[in-house]
C-alpha cells in the first residue's frame, strides 16, 4: 500500500486507456488517481471521437435508408431535419457513457483529479486545478494515457466553417458544399454525415486512393454506392492554400488532375491526421524518453525506458485505435501489480463505419504481396447471401485471407452493412490460429450476415486440391 498522501498508480489522461488502466489497477487493489483536464471521462474517444460519431452515423443511415424504402413499397415524406435535436440526441449518447464512467470510478473509489497535468520528476506530477490553484500528486507508478491530438496544417486559417472533426461533431450548419482534407476513416465518416444531412462533398487525398490501409477491393465497394455524394474525389492532389472569404472558403491545390482554379466551399473539414500528445506533459523531467515525433517508446509491458513510468494508447503508436489503447492499458495495469503481462496481440482490426462498413484485420493482400507472404484466399460475395438480399444490400464480400502452405487463417476483409461487427470473428480466428476447416465447419446461422464467414472459408477449401 501507499504511504500517506501517496498514490500506488496515478494515471495521466481519461481516455479509453486511461480509464480501463485506472479501472484495473484499483481492481487488483492499487490506490489510483486519474488526471484529466476536461470535465468529463472518455478522452477523446467518447466526447469527440467514436461515439457521438457512430451517434450521427447510425441516425444518418436510417435517414439513407428511408430514401430507398420505396423500393420495398413503403414511402417516407421528405425528412424534416431538425440539427439541434440531432446535436441533442448526440450529447445525450455521449452523456450516458461519462456519466456511466463517473460512476466506476467512484464505485471504484479512483479518485479524479480535474486539470492539467505536467510532470515533475520521476514520482511526482504537478496539477494545473481546473477550478485554480496546483496540486502536487505524488506517485510509486504512474501510466501515461494523454492521447493524441489533430494535426493543423500550418497554411490554413482560423473561421468558423473551417473545422477539424471535433468542430464538424459540434454540427454547427448543414453546408451546402463541403470538402474533406484528408482521405482517411474519420474524413469519409464525417463527410458521410454530412452529405446525408444534405452537404455534396469533395475530397482531396494525397495518396492514391481513400481509406489507406484497406484492400482496394473492398474500398471499391465503399466507393461505388458513395460515389453519389462527391461531386470531385482528387486523389494525389495537394491542398496548398485556403483564404477566407466573405462568399466563402476558398482552396487552391496541386496535382495532374486537379482544378486550376481555386474552388469555393462553405464548410472545410481538415482531417490529415492525429499527433501524440507526448511532447505536452513534462515527460523529459520524469525521464521518460519522447521521439521527435511525441511518440513515448515503450516495451511488450507497455514500459517506458523508466521502468516505473507505463505508457498506452494513441501516445504509444499506431494504429491509433480505441481498442488497442484498452489492452494495452490492461496490460500496463497488471504489470504495475506485479504480474507477468504482455501486449501480444496478434492483430488490430480497422473499421470505416461508413455505410457501407468496411473492415479488415491481419494481413491484407496488399501486405501478402509487399512482404513476398504466400496466400490464398476466400471469397464470399453476400449477392450469394440469402440476408444481404433480404435486407436489400447485397453490394458486400467476405474476404479471408489464408497461409498457402498451412491454410491458417493470417488475415480477412468485409466490405456491407455490419462489417464492423463481423470481422471480430475473424480476429479470434486469428488469435486461435483457426484453419480453413476450422471457420468452414463451425456451424454458423442462418440467414445472418455472419454466416459469410463461414462460407468464405468454405469457397476456399472447395478451391482447394490439397487440403492439409
Ligand atoms: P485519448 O482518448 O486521446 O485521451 C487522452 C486524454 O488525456 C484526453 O482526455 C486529454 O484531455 C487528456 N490529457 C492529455 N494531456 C493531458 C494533461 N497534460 N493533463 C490532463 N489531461 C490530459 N477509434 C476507434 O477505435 N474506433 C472509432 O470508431 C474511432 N472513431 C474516431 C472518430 C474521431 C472523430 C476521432 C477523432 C477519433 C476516433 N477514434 C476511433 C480514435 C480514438 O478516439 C482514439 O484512438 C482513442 O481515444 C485513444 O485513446 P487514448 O486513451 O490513448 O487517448
Amino acid at each position: 500500500g501507499a504511504a500517506d498522501g501517496e498514490y500506488d498508480m496515478l494515471v495521466l489522461g481519461a481516455g479509453p486507456g486511461g480509464y480501463s488502466g485506472a479501472f484495473r489497477a484499483a481492481d487488483l487493489g492499487m490506490k489510483t488517481v486519474i488526471v484529466e483536464r476536461f470535465s468529463t471521462l472518455g478522452g477523446v474517444c467518447l466526447n469527440v471521437g467514436c461515439i457521438p460519431s457512430k451517434a450521427l452515423l447510425h441516425t444518418t443511415a436510417v435517414l439513407d435508408e428511408t430514401r430507398h424504402m420505396a423500393e420495398h413499397g413503403i414511402t417516407f415524406a421528405e425528412p424534416q431535419i431538425d440539427i439541434d435535436k440531432l446535436r441533442g440526441y448526440k450529447e445525450k449518447v455521449i452523456g450516458k457513457l461519462t456519466g456511466g464512467l463517473a460512476g466506476m470510478a467512484k464505485a471504484r473509489k479512483v479518485e479524479v483529479v480535474q486539470g492539467v497535468g505536467t510532470f515533475v520528476d520521476p514520482h511526482h506530477l504537478s496539477v494545473a486545478l481546473a477550478d485554480g490553484g496546483t496540486r502536487v500528486l505524488k506517485f510509486k507508478q504512474a501510466i501515461i494515457a494523454a492521447g493524441s491530438s489533430v494535426v493543423n496544417l500550418p497554411f490554413i486559417p482560423q473561421d468558423p466553417r473551417i473545422v477539424d472533426s471535433t468542430g464538424a461533431l459540434e454540427l454547427r450548419f448543414i453546408p451546402k458544399k463541403m470538402l474533406i482534407i484528408g482521405g482517411g476513416i474519420i474524413g469519409l465518416e464525417m463527410g458521410s454525415v454530412y452529405s446525408s444531412l444534405g452537404a455534396r462533398l469533395d475530397v482531396v487525398e494525397m495518396m492514391d486512393g481513400l481509406m489507406q490501409g484497406a484492400d482496394r477491393d473492398l474500398v471499391k465497394v465503399w466507393q461505388k454506392m458513395n460515389e453519389h455524394r462527391f461531386d470531385n474525389i482528387m486523389l494525389k492532389t495537394k491542398t496548398v492554400a485556403v483564404e477566407a472569404k466573405e462568399d466563402g472558403i476558398w482552396v487552391t491545390f496541386e496535382g495532374d488532375k486537379a482544378p486550376k482554379e481555386p474552388q469555393r466551399y462553405d464548410m472545410v473539414l481538415v482531417a490529415a491526421g492525429r499527433a501524440p500528445n507526448g511532447k505536452k506533459i513534462g515527460a523529459e523531467n520524469a525521464g521518460v524518453v519522447v521521439t521527435d515525433r511525441g511518440f513515448i517508446p515503450v516495451d511488450k509491458q507497455m514500459r517506458t525506458n523508466v521502468p516505473h513510468i507505463f505508457a498506452i494508447g494513441d501516445l504509444v503508436g499506431q494504429p491509433m485505435l480505441a481498442h488497442k489503447a484498452v489492452h494495452e492499458a490492461h496490460v500496463a495495469a497488471e504489470v504495475a501489480h506485479g504480474e507477468k503481462a504482455y501486449f501480444d496481440a496478434k492483430v488490430i482490426p480497422g473499421v470505416a463505419y461508413t455505410d457501407p462498413e468496411v473492415a479488415w484485420v491481419g494481413m491484407t493482400e496488399e501486405q501478402c504481396k509487399a512482404q513476398g507472404v504466400k496466400y490464398e484466399k476466400g471469397v464470399f460475395p453476400w449477392a450469394a447471401s440469402g440476408r444481404a438480399i433480404a435486407n436489400g444490400r447485397d453490394e458486400g464480400f467476405t474476404k479471408l485471407i489464408f497461409d498457402a502452405n498451412t491454410h491458417q487463417i493470417i488475415g480477412g476483409g468485409i466490405v456491407g452493412t455490419h462489417a464492423g461487427d463481423l470481422i471480430g470473428e475473424v480476429c479470434l480466428a486469428i488469435e486461435m490460429g483457426a484453419d480453413a476447416v476450422d471457420i468452414g465447419k463451425t456451424i454458423h446461422p442462418h440467414p445472418t450476415l455472419g454466416e459469410s464467414v463461414g462460407l468464405a472459408a468454405e469457397a476456399f477449401e472447395g478451391s482447394c486440391t490439397d487440403l492439409p
